[in-house]
């Protein structure tokens, strides 16, 4: 087997393989990159992740939220079982990394994935390169899971490169220094276009900070302005007390935010997981969690066709087919079909949205779980919102 990307949908597709006792390649471009990243993700994620619990880190339990309009929303998860956790990128990689080698995955690290090999029309290894030349490297199935600037996906001919109206894109930044933030909440801040901007605290001292557009308003707005406006936001500023921020790190990436690519998923000895086949959550850019879900269920497809000897995409559409994947794929629909509502007139439904959540506390919360964690919002929220 053979995983491209160690990420955390390939980071988790490689230990499950490699958890069953098969020989598994996990091949990524440079362990010590930190993937440009918000470094956000909800509680579920300990069900993929229980070592994450030794860590300790801060309880997130305090959602605040500005409409476009300034309209100020806050809610708390005291008492309640969601939660979110922060924390730097590098080190959740890192974590996930040696998870996978600790279960018998050999991570081939400084090694950039290129081009399928083939024998005759069949797919059957990953040439690559690293430090010492070409490589080549024979597998009986491919997981494709290296992101949005996979060689391989447009490649395997299950999906075309991505259109840049088709795609978000975002900046941040970890600084260190003195705030008035508060550790245990996170912040969002709604654009009056398609993009938004975030602040969440990873401790006391540093803190992750950025702004992202999405479709369209990629082409009307400049990434590097629509970044700096939102740091010299007066909202921002408040929170911001020191002068002299030291800047650990800064980056700019794309993600998906149009939902599942479901009719690329799978093919003939081939599998796209995670960012690759679209595992973002359209509006809140989230993708920590679906892409580890994809990384554990197309894991578990591979070894049921290494146990049954046929990597024919007869086998490997199990992967889709699975209960969690497909309900990923029906929420990220319907979080798709919200986003021209909730941007719409300058966003002000998002304004009138926090304004009914200011009144109601289940209403509020489910708010807060619709970006956050996931959560699909009943009928009832619907019509009031739509009512309103
Ligand atoms: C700016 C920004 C902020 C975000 N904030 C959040 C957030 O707060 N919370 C959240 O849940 N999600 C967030 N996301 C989305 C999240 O980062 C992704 O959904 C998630 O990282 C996807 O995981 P992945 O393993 O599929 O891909 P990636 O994390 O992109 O991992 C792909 C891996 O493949 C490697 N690679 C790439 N090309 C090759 C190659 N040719 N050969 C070998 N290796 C290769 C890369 O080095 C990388 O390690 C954010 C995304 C961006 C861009």
């Amino acid at each position: 087997m053979i995983v491209s990307g160690a990420g955390p949908s390939g980071s988790k597709c490689a230990e499950v393989i490699a958890g069953a006792g098969y020989k598994v390649a996990l091949i990524e471009k440079n362990t010590g990159w930190r993937k440009p990243c918000g470094g956000g993700v909800g509680a579920r994620i300990l069900k993929y992740y229980p070592q994450l619990k030794k860590l300790n880190l801060p309880k997130k339990q305090k959602v605040i939220m500005y409409s476009a309009q300034h309209y100020r929303m806050f809610a708390d998860y005291e008492g309640y079982k969601d939660y979110s956790l922060v924390m730097d990128r590098l080190e959740l990689d890192n974590l996930m990394r040696d998870i996978a080698v600790e279960k018998g995955a050999e991570l081939l690290d400084n090694t950039l994935s290129l081009d399928f090999l083939h024998e005759g029309s069949t797919k059957c290894g990953i040439q690559a390169k690293s430090p010492e030349g070409k490589q080549e490297y024979r597998g009986k199935i491919m997981v494709i899971a290296d992101g949005m600037s996979s060689k391989l996906a447009p490649k395997s001919g299950l999906r075309g490169k991505w259109k840049p109206d088709e795609i978000a894109m975002a900046k941040c930044a970890i600084l260190e220094g003195e705030s008035d933030l508060d550790p245990n909440a996170i912040y969002i801040y709604f654009f009056p276009y398609l993009g938004y901007g975030w602040i969440f605290p990873i401790d006391s001292q540093r803190f992750n900070i950025g702004a992202g557009t999405f479709n369209e308003a990629n082409l009307t707005h400049n990434l590097n302005e629509v970044y700096t406006t939102f740091l010299n936001n007066a909202e921002i500023q408040k929170f911001l007390t020191s002068s002299n921020y030291k800047k650990i790190w800064q980056g700019s990436y794309p993600l998906p935010c149009n939902g599942i690519l479901e009719k690329s998923l799978y093919g003939d000895n081939v599998m796209i997981i995670g960012d690759a086949a679209g595992y973002t959550t359209p509006i809140s850019g989230e993708g920590i969690h679906a892409s580890v879900v994809s990384g554990q269920i197309a894991g578990e497809t591979a070894v049921q066709a290494l146990e049954k000897e046929d990597y024919s995409k007869k086998t490997l559409r199990d992967y889709k087919k699975h209960r969690n994947i497909k309900k990923i794929i029906r929420n990220f629909k319907m979080k798709k079909a919200m986003f021209p509502f909730f941007f719409d007139d300058k966003g002000r439904n998002i304004d009138k949205m926090f304004k009914i959540a200011e009144e109601d506390e289940d209403f509020r919360i489910q708010v807060a779980n619709l970006f956050l964690f996931n959560a699909s919002p009943s009928k009832e929220f619907m019509a009031r919102l739509r009512g309103s």
